[in-house]
């Protein structure tokens, strides 16, 4: 982290933090102990001048005693570096705790505000009109036998589920459509895992606010209990693991930008959520999500939020339904976030737009917090060597952070309330997109008219 930009620019730091509506004095205590930690540098480097200034005494020392009267003032000097060390490495913990609940920085043409500022960038299709005599997607479902909240109720909790029959070859087709899709685009099939060290959620912006209950599920095993083993959680998206694939990686400029699309089961604790209008399969406590992940260059990472976005403008369309494009204010952009962008497909069992994917460029948050850097291609032109493993000092000039971003290609459940929703026809059957038409097998009738 760059406690020194930090430190420096707390004043326009605080400014988007407020902006953000991010409560908390996190970035003043950041600034306060990173003048505390100047000034104990500072010391040292005095004490330890002269503790040098001691040691050449020893080694000029004419006699015995002279000896060791300077060796008993070098153990002093010691000991006070040792003392100011250990407060300098507290000093760090804490500054390290407090600048990780600083957010990103924020695109400047980002609307300032709540979710209602957000600004409509583009509208594809039209919503249904028919929507007064319209089922949504719980009575469909129902009616088709395709989902079981009560037995999933008694077996697991609310707002967990059986998908069953039709459903299931549903979620199959959505999740190869696009891994499909993805895969021709070139992103490199990923199938990730869904169970997470917590400081790997952590540094992707997953921590928990201050005033905020902890949306995430804990994960304990024999081997986590009672020991200083790393703490464990369900991934609330595959974005974590994905962005975990790279941490700790020095990777050559020339390599980027790495693309990825992933496989997961997202879960969520959803605590404070469960509106009315969140009924059925809207918000759940588990769901698959095909998720589009990628590292870049810092100059490459806008256009690759455009790809992103085109990709799932693309594969929306191609679904037949009705959505819009929304850029995201400043308070819907979570923590990692410098930009976001939000679609929506229009409902009609809601009578109203429905989020179903989102796209954010986080720039260098996640990178920063993961390790994650490139090497940039002026190293080559300039040491005459392509080799990575040349030694730090010679490289370090031309190391820089990478930027990640995320995209949402598929998050199963809410794009099966679209498609059940929009594509509902009088006879009660569903009619299936042609492009998911060869992975759903002959047996299902349901929803092919
Ligand atoms: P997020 O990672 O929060 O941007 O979520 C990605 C997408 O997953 C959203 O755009 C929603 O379509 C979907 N989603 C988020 N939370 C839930 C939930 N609890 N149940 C079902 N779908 C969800």
């Amino acid at each position: 982290l760059d406690y020194a930009y930090l430190a420096t620019h707390a004043q326009s730091v605080e400014q988007n933090m407020q902006k953000r509506k991010y409560e908390g004095d996190s970035i003043r205590q950041v600034a306060t102990l990173y003048h505390q930690q100047q000034e104990l540098e500072q010391q040292i480097k005095q004490h330890c001048e002269e503790r040098d200034k001691v040691n050449l005494c020893i080694r000029q020392a004419k006699d015995k005693d002279e000896r060791a009267h300077y060796i008993s003032q070098g153990k002093l000097w010691k000991d006070r570096i040792k003392q100011v060390t250990d407060q300098v490495e507290q000093i760090q913990m804490e500054m390290e705790t407090h600048a990780l609940l600083v957010p990103n920085d924020t695109h400047p043409a980002v609307p300032v505000g709540d979710e209602s500022q957000a600004t409509v960038v583009r509208v594809v299709g039209t919503p249904r009109s028919d929507s007064t005599t319209l089922k949504d997607h719980l009575t469909l479902a129902e009616d088709l036998d395709m989902v079981d909240f009560e037995q999933a109720a008694l077996v697991t909790g609310s707002k967990w589920y059986y998908l069953k029959n039709d459903a299931v070859w549903l979620e199959l087709a959505l999740i190869q459509y696009a891994m499909e899709q993805a895969s021709l685009r070139g992103f490199s099939p990923v199938i990730a895992p869904d169970v997470v060290r917590t400081s790997i959620a952590y540094s992707c912006g997953f921590q928990p606010r201050k005033s905020e209950a902890s949306q995430i599920y804990n994960v304990t095993t024999p081997s986590t209990i009672n020991t200083s083993a790393p703490r464990l959680c369900l991934a609330g998206t595959a974005e974590i693991p994905l962005a975990g694939m790279f941490a700790q990686q020095l990777i050559k400029e020339e390599d980027l930008p790495r693309k990825m699309v992933g496989l997961g089961h997202a879960f969520r604790a959803e605590a404070g959520h469960g509106s009315a209008n969140e009924r059925g399969l809207y918000r759940v406590h588990q769901f698959s999500k095909v998720e589009l992940f990628t590292v870049t260059t810092p100059e490459q990472s806008p256009a690759m939020m455009e790809e992103l976005r085109s990709l799932q403008e693309h594969m929306f369309t191609e679904l037949g339904l009705c959505f819009r494009v929304l850029d995201m204010p400043t308070e819907e952009l979570g923590a990692s976030a410098y930009r976001k962008y939000d679609m929506e497909a229009w409902m009609p069992g809601k009578n109203d737009w429905g989020e179903i994917s989102s796209t954010s460029n986080c720039t260098d948050y996640q990178t920063r917090r993961l390790d994650i850097r490139y090497l940039s291609n002026d190293f080559k032109e300039n040491v005459g060597s392509k080799d990575v493993r040349v030694p730090w000092h010679i490289k370090e000039k031309w190391v820089h952070f990478c930027h990640t971003l995320n995209g949402t290609a598929m998050a199963v459940p809410r794009v099966i309330i679209a498609l059940l929703e929009t594509h509902q026809q009088p006879d009660g059957s569903i009619w299936v997109p042609p492009v998911l038409r060869k992975w759903m097998p002959g047996q299902v009738s349901m929803l092919t008219s």
